[in-house]
């Protein structure tokens, strides 16, 4: 590909804007950026939405993820609060909702992810999702009245929201379909302490439950399950997962998979680049593709987009690495490291399960593939190059024995 005049960004949120400052800043590209937003807010941070901001310790203008005048000063075309409805390859266009067509000769796709609702449920006043900053504050103003409440989904977004609204002192049900909390990524063993922390906190969870359905007048009233019980609820968070927000690239020639569907170096097609929540990529550490939803994936694989879309044909770079991810509950922190799956093998490497401090490493074929904590980040970062590098796991623990 000749260097681009003209990058359009479609996502103006994490991913979108890290790209168009790398691109601006190192990239030294000084031709027409176009970033389009749905949201017709600044680009702002999601972490905090269902943490501080949730529990109202911080104000909204905090979650910014730079200060406005900082995103003009990068001389963007800025269009917030427009759509990308669909793109057209061949004439390298972009079509926006309010009808405009943006040229481009190179492309980041930067457009995240939707959450997952449930089937088969009325559209209840109460039943909330958590994805932007206009639901969390929703969910907020809700969380004021002093609900009962029912999160469905004991993922990370699930039970930091069931935290924050068990310690405003509310009456919480955590209902999981799994067996356990985060049993497919991170494990029963690992998920049934993350329940007994919310159970010694006064949460109700309920784990093998499948919701059959909601109930209400106006209003939600309650969450019916599987099993014929009923849980009384006048705000519902539902946190089942999210769906990559492809719809707009549906017929557009590119790979869709759950997920753009990228090659090694973060490719969709020539000049076409995705990242962060949307790109499904071949990740060469673990020899397999995959799709991440974690901050810090977006922030390196933003740099690594604006490097590979300026370089020198032939001189783009595979992006390999051990995803990262943490989530605040209470005064627990948990961070995973790597890539752990439901059929790994689980073993304590520091600490106990039933101290709720330690760290595990997740085993598969003989190697480390991932690991996490509880309260231990130091000694779990310890354990990243050992997963970079397929270590053996009679060698992990030889490690796990040196630091202890
Ligand atoms: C509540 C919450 C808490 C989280 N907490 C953590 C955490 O503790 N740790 C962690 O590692 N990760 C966390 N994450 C995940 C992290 O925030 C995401 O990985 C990150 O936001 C992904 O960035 P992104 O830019 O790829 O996509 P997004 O942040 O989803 O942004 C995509 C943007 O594109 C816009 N868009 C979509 N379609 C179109 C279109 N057709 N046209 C124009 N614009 C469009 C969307 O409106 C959105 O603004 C959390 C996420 C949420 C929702």
């Amino acid at each position: 590909m000749p260097h681009p005049e003209r990058i359009a960004i479609v996502g103006a949120s994490l991913g979108g804007l890290r790209t168009a400052q790398a691109l601006r800043g190192r990239g030294k590209f000084e031709g027409t950026l176009t970033l389009i937003g749905a949201e017709p807010h600044y680009p702002y941070d999601r972490p905090p939405l269902s943490k501080q901001l949730l529990a109202g310790e911080w104000g909204p203008e905090k979650t910014l993820l730079d200060p406005p005048d900082r995103v003009d000063g990068l001389g963007l075309d800025l269009r917030l609060g427009v759509r990308a409805e669909s793109l057209d390859l061949e004439a390298r266009e972009v079509a926006l909702s309010e009808g405009e067509r943006v040229g481009f000769d190179s492309l980041i796709i930067a457009t995240g992810a939707a959450p997952r609702t449930l089937p088969n449920t009325p559209e209840l006043a109460g039943i909330h999702t958590l994805r932007t900053i206009d639901d969390s504050m929703r969910i907020r103003a809700a969380l004021a009245e002093g609900p009962k409440v029912a999160v469905v989904g004991a993922g990370f977004i699930g039970a930091e929201v069931a935290a924050v609204a068990r310690s405003a002192g509310l009456e919480v049900t955590l209902i999981e379909a799994l067996p356990a909390p985060l049993a497919q990524s991170a494990g029963v063993e690992v998920g049934e302490a993350l329940a007994a922390l919310h159970r010694d906190r006064g949460v109700d969870v309920r784990c093998d439950a499948l919701v059959a359905g909601i109930e209400g007048g106006e209003r939600v009233e309650r969450v019916v399950l599987a099993d014929g019980s009923t849980v009384d609820a006048d705000l519902v968070v539902v946190g089942i997962g999210v769906a990559p927000e492809t719809g707009w690239l549906e017929g557009s020639g590119l790979e869709l998979r759950d997920g753009v569907v990228c090659d090694a170096t973060l490719a969709a097609a020539p000049g076409v680049y995705a990242l962060g929540d949307v790109c499904r990529w071949y990740n060469p550490v673990f020899d397999e593709e995959m799709r991440v939803e974690h901050w810090t994936n977006v922030i390196h694989q933003s740099r690594q987009v604006a490097r590979n879309l300026l370089a020198e044909p032939g001189e783009a770079r595979p992006f390999a690495s051990v995803p990262y991810v943490w989530s605040d509950q209470y005064d627990l922190s948990i961070q995973s490291l790597g890539h752990p799956k439901a059929d790994d093998e689980v073993e304590v490497l520091h600490g106990s399960l039933e101290s709720r401090e330690f760290v595990v490493g997740y085993r598969r074929n003989g190697i480390i593939v991932g690991g996490l904590t509880f309260n231990m980040p130091q000694q779990l970062s310890s354990y990243r190059p050992l997963i970079e590098q397929r270590t053996p796991w009679e060698a992990v623990l030889e490690h796990a024995q040196a630091m202890s």
